[in-house]
């Protein structure tokens, strides 16, 4: 389409179905997640509750959260959210005489992990413990804690995982000091979906007189059911003595629209050093919970709605949908020669690569997936894996992707076709 191809603003606007067609057009180079095919960046939960996720997003689309009392509607949403979450994330198992917790909606997993940080770093200035914060974290904590360290000039102190992909507890408490005001484990890790020992890690914060962030960005809405499920023992949540803080991302594994993730507080207290306050310009009183200003209230409205839509039994289907299909994945990579799992995968996301002996290149095999069957896994490094986020709506495809797996495998073992291209991105600029 001509009208399209200069990046100009048009000089007269065109018809809606025009616009809308190009949309259609420009998609097709798109990744196809539609069919199951993708082990990254979309979360599926069926066609009926993307339906609703458009319908709910989009009857809040022009809605603004800036400012709740313009809409009540949105506050009240988040706050249900929030509770909801809370209760699921353990705050409800703690011992009776424990804070109140407090809760923030924000956009994404890395926007609650920023403000983890930032509330960890205005704790350690508040009691005056430290100006020149460090954060001790594992190597699989997620780059957004990388971003976080940057923006709010917090250290991060990277400490090797262990063999199984876990963190190392006493080599945190090696790095720890006196101007450590947060540690940092993951349920599960994004890179290898490990669940870290959270116990070990928030004791040693309680022990020390940190702050202790777990981030379930993740495993937020799907470890609960697992943990009902009878599929993860791991204590991992809010009641785990220690915990101060945890995030859980609505638009991973809660199946919601992109632009929904939780933080909660133990104690409201703390909880409290997040929002920004300030009066210091000439338009008023202006408050604000996290990163964002605007705040949309589509992706409110759909988390909202899935959450509600869902309920516990529907969240319990997907989380079994989601667990077998990565089980039958895990078991094709534990019984297929030259390739191997990364860790000890405790959920539904994983890294597979080769085995060490050589015989099947790592990225050869992701494209060789990809020409067999349109699989689609990211790439990480190091160690080279291909990283699959597996989900209730892979369970279908499962068995056709473990057969062309083994083939391909073998194949590639045969030939020694190894990828000339070795580059790895999980996020572009
Ligand atoms: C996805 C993820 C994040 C970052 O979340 P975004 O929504 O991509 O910003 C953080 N931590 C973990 C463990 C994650 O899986």
């Amino acid at each position: 389409m001509a009208e399209f191809a200069d990046h100009r603003l048009p000089s007269h606007g065109l018809d809606a179905d025009a616009v809308l067609s190009r949309l259609d057009e420009l998609a097709v180079d798109d990744r196809d997640w539609r069919g199951g095919r993708v082990f990254s960046l979309v979360y599926s939960a069926g066609d009926d509750v993307l339906d609703l996720l458009a319908r709910a997003a989009n009857r809040f689309s022009a809605e603004n959260a800036l400012n709740t009392m313009a809409f009540p509607s949105l506050g009240w949403m988040q706050h249900d959210i929030v509770t909801i979450t809370a209760g699921l994330l353990g705050a409800d198992r703690r011992p009776a005489d424990s804070p109140k917790f407090r809760g923030y909606l924000t956009s994404g997993g890395t926007e609650s992990l920023l403000q983890a940080t930032k509330t960890a770093r205005d704790w350690g200035r508040g009691t005056g413990r430290t100006t020149r914060p460090n954060m001790v974290l594992a190597t699989s904590a997620h780059a957004a804690f990388e971003k976080a360290s940057h923006y709010f000039d917090v250290e991060a102190r990277r400490v090797p995982v262990l063999a199984d992909g876990s963190a190392d507890v006493a080599g945190f408490a090696d790095r720890v000091d006196d101007d450590t005001v947060l540690v940092v484990g993951s349920a599960p890790s994004y890179p290898q979906g490990v669940i870290d020992p959270i116990t070990d890690i928030a004791a040693l914060a309680q022990e020390r007189g940190f702050l202790c962030h777990v981030d379930a960005c993740l495993g937020g809405f799907l470890l609960p059911f697992l943990g009902t499920l009878g599929h993860v023992t791991k204590a991992w949540d809010l009641s785990v003595p220690g915990v101060t803080s945890i995030s859980a991302d609505l638009h991973k594994y809660g199946y919601a629209s992109k632009g929904v993730s939780i933080i909660i507080y133990g104690d409201a207290e703390l909880g409290r050093l997040q929002p920004f306050v300030t009066s210091n310009w000439l338009g008023g009183l202006y408050g604000s919970p996290a990163m964002a200003g605007t705040r949309p209230g589509g992706p409110i409205a759909a988390g909202w709605a899935v959450l509600h839509h869902l309920g516990e039994d529907g969240y319990l289907h997907l989380a079994e949908d989601a667990w077998q299909a990565a089980a039958a994945l895990r078991t094709t990579i534990d019984s297929t020669a030259g390739i191997s799992l990364r860790g000890a995968p405790d959920a539904t996301v994983l890294a597979f690569g080769d085995d060490g002996s050589g015989a099947v290149d790592t990225f050869a095999l992701g494209d060789a997936l990809a020409d067999r069957g349109g699989w689609y896994f990211d790439r990480q490094t190091p160690p080279d894996s291909l990283h699959a986020t597996v989900h209730a709506g892979h369970r279908a495809v499962i068995a056709e992707l473990c057969a062309d797996l083994a083939e391909v495998a073998g194949e590639l073992a045969r030939s020694g076709t190894r990828a000339d291209d070795r580059s790895t991105r999980y996020g572009t600029v």
